[in-house]
């Protein structure tokens, strides 16, 4: 028998789902999903894991609630490990009870790990404190669901004698009539109130009015679910409380184009940023194997003096390649390394080696230049690159008549397909910058594309003078970082941004 948990996967803002969570869903044989579970935390499903999408959309259900049930039972009954993902808290309006009683009735075993409910959530985002000793001392989350026949089923003078701050989920299309219903009950007009639509995510969008406005102002600013009413005197608090819709990149929609395994920082510090990130890897290193060249430079290696790598990716080529030569970085030792830049040098301190020469320009004619500074007469260089390098690398150090190999140990594949989907983004402006770490970023990104896109709708964001050259070259308006880094990236998008 399997074993089935229930996980609440918080309210969008793929941050705040909880460890525990985050661990349940890495070790799943099947996910059984929600729609208002984020795609981030989506890309966690480990690869081999059944997903099955139950997501159900407004007054439509694509899988009733009862065979949601049955579908946990059966697989659970395989013996599978299965997670039940769902939005926000797994409880509050989730239906997750229901989900249980299957079980329990069956006798499977099950664990429950709580989310971060949007009722908390979204006014946190919003810079509303639900509870505030000096406006209210108790919250009351409630639905605004209305039964067949449009009819809401609420106590308002309840509601109103409480006083404490109210939270109103699923109410979008209910809204004018609970605010209604409450100044029938007594409460002021003045009252004020906040609807908060997509909270916690990019696309945050609050309208702070009152009880007697609100239903006219997000009228107006056209939301629509998911979004939450909150009702209360700690509204009144959302300007001076605001963060999140202040964060520097607030608004901005960035795709990043760096491989998968490498977009971790960019990505994570732009989201800290507030941007709306859109993940688009568009190439992929392999490692070449089998490679003669670099199994008889490894055999050789005590003939060379220099080691020179131009990527973060070389590095990780280089720790797998010797492992595979049954060596290791002790075989090192009597070399000097050469690196392009400080993202290579950090990837070679994560296995213990420090660079002894980054040029103080991150690009291959400086490195090129240090080099020929550096090595010895009768000293050999062993350049372990992509397939297709920068070429100014060999041809300076031929011409300063240094000694070296140049062994190709990885190539870069592009992103397979043309994406449609892209180039619509693209087309309705959807897509603010783009993010490019080199050239063949640059080249990946334009081959994902159907033919004759347009390519001036969008700031291509360069980390160097190679890849903004690349870029102009395909006809992109560029904008580049002053050195090559992510930090001095992200400093040019903010100042470009702010213009
Ligand atoms: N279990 C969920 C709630 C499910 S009911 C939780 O604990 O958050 C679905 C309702 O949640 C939506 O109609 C909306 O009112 C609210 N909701 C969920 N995510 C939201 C978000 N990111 N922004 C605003 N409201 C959200």
């Amino acid at each position: 028998m399997g074993h089935v948990t229930l996980v609440g996967a918080g309210p969008g803002d793929p941050g705040l789902l909880t460890v525990k969570g985050r661990q349940a869903i890495l070790d799943a044989d099947v996910v059984v999903y929600d729609r208002l579970v984020g795609p981030e935390i989506l890309a966690l499903m480990p690869p081999k894991a059944e997903c099955i999408d139950v997501g159900k959309r407004s007054c439509h259900h694509p899988v009733p609630q009862w065979r949601i049930n049955e579908i946990l039972l059966e697989k659970a009954k395989e013996g599978k490990r299965v997670v039940r993902l769902k939005g926000g808290d797994c409880f509050l309006f989730g239906r997750g009870g229901e989900e249980l009683e299957l079980l329990a009735e069956n006798g499977v075993d099950f664990t429950v790990i709580p989310g971060v409910t949007s009722a908390l959530a979204v006014p946190a985002y919003a810079g509303i404190p639900v509870t505030h000793r000096a406006f209210a001392s108790s919250v009351h989350i409630i639905t605004g669901h209305a039964k067949a026949g449009g009819e809401l089923d609420l106590d308002f003078d309840a509601l109103v004698r409480h006083k404490g701050t109210l939270v109103f989920l699923m109410g979008v299309s209910s809204a004018p009539m609970i605010l209604a219903g409450l100044q029938q009950a007594g409460m002021s007009a003045d009252m004020p109130a906040a609807m908060v639509e997509r909270g916690t995510l990019p696309g945050q969008c609050k309208v702070v009015a009152t009880v007697g406005t609100l239903a006219q102002a997000m009228q107006e600013a056209g939301i629509s679910s998911p979004a939450v009413l909150i009702v209360g005197a700690v509204c009144a608090l959302s300007d001076a409380f605001d963060w999140y819709d202040k964060l520097p990149l607030h608004g901005a929609t960035v795709a990043v184009t760096r491989p998968r395994q490498r977009a971790g920082t960019l990505t994570h510090r732009l989201r800290e940023l507030g941007a709306d990130v859109i993940s688009y890897p568009c190439i992929e290193t392999e490692t070449i194997w089998p490679n003669m060249p670099v199994v008889e430079a490894l055999a050789a290696i005590e003939q060379y003096h220099w080691l020179v790598l131009t990527s973060p990716a070389g590095v990780e080529v280089l720790v797998q390649l010797l492992r595979a030569a049954d060596m290791d970085m002790r075989s090192l030792a009597h070399m000097k390394v050469a690196v392009i830049g400080a993202g290579t040098a950090k990837k070679l301190e994560e296995h213990g080696l420090r660079a002894d020469y980054i040029p103080a320009v991150y690009d291959s004619a400086h490195l090129a230049e240090g080099l020929i500074r550096l090595v010895q007469e009768g000293e050999r260089v062993l350049m372990l690159r992509a397939e297709i390098g920068a070429p100014e690398l060999p041809e300076l150090l031929a011409q300063a008549c240094v000694s070296f190999d140049d062994v190709p140990v990885y190539r870069t594949l592009y992103r397979s397909g043309r994406s449609e989907e892209m180039a619509q983004l693209l087309a309705d402006g959807a897509i603010d910058y783009v993010t490019f770490t080199s050239a063949s970023t640059v080249h990946g990104f334009v081959n994902s594309l159907p033919e004759g896109t347009e390519l001036t709708g969008f700031l291509a964001l360069c980390i160097g003078p190679s890849t903004e050259k690349a870029a102009k070259a395909a006809g992109m308006r560029t904008i580049t970082a002053a050195h090559a880094t992510i930090e001095a990236m992200l400093t040019t998008l903010q100042e470009e941004y702010h213009r």
